[in-house]
């Protein structure tokens, strides 16, 4: 298989320019593409709610999420369960980002 750099595509081998952007392609995926793309713990939340806000922010800058749930075995508290809100690892630093943009526009509108 050759592989663009530069578009992520993979192509028949026997290429050696992309055809979408003219780059030079590379005979093998670097090593972090040669596994799938791991999911990431961004953040932690206590609600469903709050965490499907910030999957709705995310997806509207084009970052999908995976949302699990942490649940206490144990627990007879209504709010034992956690929801963890994943991002792709090559998409973590950008969410990260959009969240602390986030709060710093929480803390601006308190001042108020
Ligand atoms: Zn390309």
């Amino acid at each position: 298989m050759s592989y663009c750099p530069s578009c992520k595509y993979q192509f028949e081998k026997g290429l050696k320019i992309c055809p979408n952007c003219e780059t030079e392609l590379i005979e093998h995926l670097p090593e972090e593409h040669e596994v799938d793309e791991k999911w990431m713990l961004l953040k932690k939340y206590h609600s469903e709610v709050e965490a499907n806000m910030i999957k709705e922010v995310m997806e509207n800058n084009d970052i999908s999420c995976l949302i699990r749930f942490d649940v206490l075995h144990d627990s007879l508290l209504v709010d034992s369960s956690t929801a963890l809100l994943y991002v792709s690892e090559s998409t973590i630093e950008k969410a990260k980002k959009i969240i602390s943009e986030m709060i710093s526009v929480q803390k601006q509108d308190s001042k108020k």
